[in-house]
């Protein structure tokens, strides 16, 4: 990760990567630590943690202690009667906005999956978490070449500035040329079941010129079809406020 992160291309074409990925964990971590791994990582649900909870991504079945515990930092998006728990990794959510694929090889050879279908939505089975198969170990991650110039970064909001998972965070890269927005690249994290892509806010952004209101108007949709638990109602507007910060950090307030 640290590696991948300092990369002179990683940090001229892909910002976003950068950030996203120096905003996780620590130092030392990141030294230690790869891309595939981090995209593996399981959730940072306490009861998912505690062995004494009920738990269906530990022991399907069981049932679900956040649905009705402390589920302050739990999703709003993409949850199911059996998991509400947020994916935690950073470099997910840029890799979601970038529309990345990831490189498999296992006993039958190589494939490709798209990074939207690779890491599951809990659903009814939230053990089931990634779509690798049985003896299958990830290769590579690729970004797909987006149109030039693209301006990107990636926000983390938290309860304390290191070593801390995201509350809400916002991975947006923009394509904006002749003063008109012509591809917008944007998802959320620490809000979805898995980082969550917003094609409503793309939506919005597209062939329009950047404005402080056109964020503010981008940035409404950012929430749509969320579901808050009883501890973190404040998430969507959390989220709302992120992506619009982020969005104005990227495209500029002219
Ligand atoms: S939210 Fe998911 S990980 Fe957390 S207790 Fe419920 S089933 Fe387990």
């Amino acid at each position: 990760m640290a590696e991948a992160a300092a990369h002179p291309s990683v940090r001229l074409s892909y910002p976003v990567i950068s950030q996203a990925l120096e905003l996780s964990a620590s130092p030392q971590l990141r030294n230690m630590a790869t891309i595939g791994g981090n995209i593996m990582q399981r959730t940072r649900c306490t009861y998912f943690r505690d062995v004494s909870a009920a738990c269906n991504k530990r022991e399907p079945g069981s049932g679900c202690a956040a649905r009705e515990g402390f589920n302050r930092t739990h999703a709003i998006l993409g949850t199911s009667e059996s998991c509400v728990a947020t994916h935690p990794s950073d470099a997910a959510v840029a890799f979601a906005a970038l529309e990345a694929s990831v490189h498999l090889l296992g006993p039958d050879g190589a494939r490709t999956v798209p990074f939207a279908d690779f890491l599951l939505r809990p659903g009814s089975t939230p053990n089931r978490e990634q779509a690798l198969r049985k003896g299958e170990l990830i290769t590579a991650v690729e970004i797909p070449a987006h149109p030039r110039p693209l301006k990107s970064g990636y926000l983390k909001v938290r309860d304390r500035q290191s070593y801390e998972f995201a509350l809400t965070s916002a991975a947006v890269a923009l394509h904006i040329r002749g003063g008109v927005i012509r591809a917008a690249k944007v998802a959320a994290g620490g809000v979805g079941t898995v980082p969550w892509k917003l094609p409503a806010v793309e939506r919005q952004l597209i062939g329009e010129r950047p404005s402080k209101a056109l964020w503010a108007e981008a940035a409404e949709r950012a929430a749509d079809g969320a579901h808050p638990l009883r501890h973190n109602h404040f998430k969507a507007e959390l989220l709302r406020r992120t992506v619009e910060r982020q969005l104005r950090t990227v495209g500029g307030t002219k």
